[in-house]
């Protein structure tokens, strides 16, 4: 397998990254080494670009699957429309990731609602999890800081009260609004999120 492939695939499972985060954010990249076992590898562009068009593929073909197929109206990427327990309409990145926290649980004969799992509840075991777009929607917040989603993006005034436990900054109020307590990329800071990935690793 190439270094390429390698790291594409843990960016596709567990992880679950979007091509844009894969493609914006250094700490997304830096997590893709971490998982892949090649932390201290040197990565050229080359390699990182087809890890972006891979994910992307992927990212597509995982959202046209389902019926909710489209596309993020203000950043354009590949996006599964759901609605949530509220009634309300929704939009998830396609990938079930290791971190997400909203589940699809049917209510009724046959429909799907997207129900967000509380910080304290995360990770989600056992079954597939995704992430609200907007707390990666390049449109929305800024993927490129150090901690992979900064707590702002274009417009700053969005800012929340709430302060992330791992690396302080204040949450954007699209990642609130989401039901994340923490940016995505920190969220892989966690205890349980640790021992996920030393258990997985040990299989
Ligand atoms: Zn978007
Ligand atoms: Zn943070």
């Amino acid at each position: 397998m190439s270094l390429g492939d390698q790291l594409a695939s843990v960016a596709i499972e567990p992880m679950g990254l979007t091509a844009s985060e894969i493609q914006h954010s250094e700490s997304a990249r830096e997590r893709v080494l971490v998982a892949a076992g090649v932390g201290d590898a040197h990565v050229g562009n080359d390699v990182w670009r087809q890890v972006v068009e891979r994910v992307g593929r992927v990212n597509e073909r995982a959202a046209r699957a389902g019926r909710g197929g489209g596309r993020c109206k203000q950043c354009d990427v590949p996006v599964m429309w759901v609605t949530t327990v509220a009634g309300k309409s929704q939009a998830l990145n396609p990938l079930p990731r290791d971190m997400g926290n909203v589940v699809l649980e049917h209510q009724g004969r046959s429909s799907l609602v997207a129900v967000t799992v509380p910080p304290a509840q995360l990770p989600v075991v056992g079954r597939a999890a995704r992430l609200a777009h907007a707390a990666t929607c390049s449109a929305v917040v800024s993927l490129d800081g150090r901690r992979g989603v900064r707590p702002w993006g274009r417009d700053r005034p969005a800012l929340s009260q709430q302060v992330c436990p791992v690396c302080e900054w204040p949450l954007h109020r699209a990642l609130v609004e989401a039901g994340l307590d923490r940016h995505p990329m920190c969220a892989y800071e966690s205890e349980a999120c640790l021992e996920g990935v030393a258990s997985d690793s040990s299989r």
